[in-house]
């Protein structure tokens, strides 16, 4: 699936869909809850209530440059706190190819975040070792994200995915480090969205008179949309997750900028009193 933003193409690689069983990540997302904001069945949620959520990747392409944001879960990763992310075996990279995106075309590999699901095609097992998926590709990342998690391990897989996503890349001189605000080319500009991690960034797409804006996790589901205050359980700092959300949110409602979220689908931001909702694009 693909959209076009002024002289910009947005094309959605997916890894993992799912229905239901997200609760681990939002708590209070109930079936009965969700069920009680129709405006998101059918294309957020299902009829009983499941959220509709995806891991995914984005190839933002602009004139002069083929951007990879975020690298999902990856293959044959070990120690992930989500036992059923070990040692998968998709073909991501096959599919990144049949949309017209081989690895070695891709010039930029950009992070919202270094999140397991956001790090893990940054690199690939090679002969027992992990190496860079995009070898011709700048690998760009927050530079208070990589600052904090170069430095902290909250848990033994945070400590995996710095070892097998993000260490290689940086140690094969690939990596730059940028401001949370960082103007990436004429088109692309970062906007810190801090909350769900130290350095989060969400991604501001302008062209041609048209924008986009991917989210990454400020949000994880449209849910929040309404519920700010739902703060998903990988946040380090729910509270400034939901301020980061409401600030995020205010800027784009009820603009023509097309909205795609880091594990929800497209759509545009409506207002709704001192709350949002959330359309199908
Ligand atoms: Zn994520």
């Amino acid at each position: 699936m693909s959209w076009t933003v002024g002289r910009v193409k947005i094309t959605k690689i997916v890894e993992l869909a799912m229905e239901g069983g997200t609760r681990f990540i939002l708590p209070q997302a109930t079936y009965d809850a969700v069920q009680q904001m129709p405006w998101l069945i059918p294309a957020f949620a299902t009829e009983e209530g499941k959220l509709k959520m995806a891991v995914q990747s984005f190839v933002v392409e602009t004139p002069t440059r083929r951007i990879l944001v975020d690298t999902c879960i990856g293959n044959d990763k070990q120690g992930r706190n989500v036992p059923t992310w070990n040692n998968l075996h998709k073909p991501f990279l096959e599919d990144m190819a049949k949309a017209g995106y081989p690895a070695e075309s891709i010039d930029t590999v950009l992070c919202t975040h270094l999140h397991v699901d956001h790090v893990g095609w940054n690199t690939k097992l090679v002969d027992g070792k992990w190496v860079p998926s995009f070898p011709q590709a700048r690998y760009v990342f927050g530079k208070t994200e990589y600052e904090y998690w170069s430095q902290h391990a909250p848990t033994p897989s945070h400590a995996a995915v710095f070892e097998d996503s993000i260490k290689p890349v940086m140690e094969a001189g690939l990596v730059d480090l940028i401001p949370s605000d960082h103007k990436l080319t004429d088109e692309i500009t970062m906007i810190p969205t801090p909350g769900h991690s130290p350095g989060h960034m969400s991604i501001h797409i302008r062209s041609d008179g048209k924008e986009a804006l991917l989210t990454g996790d400020a949000a994880h589901h449209p849910v929040q949309m309404t519920h700010l205050d739902w703060s998903s359980n990988a946040d380090s700092d729910k509270a400034m997750s939901a301020k980061s959300r409401e600030t995020l949110f205010s800027r784009f409602a009820d603009t023509p900028t097309l909205v795609i979220g880091g594990h929800y689908d497209a759509g545009y931001i409506k207002r709704d009193g001192s709350v949002f909702k959330y359309y199908a694009a």
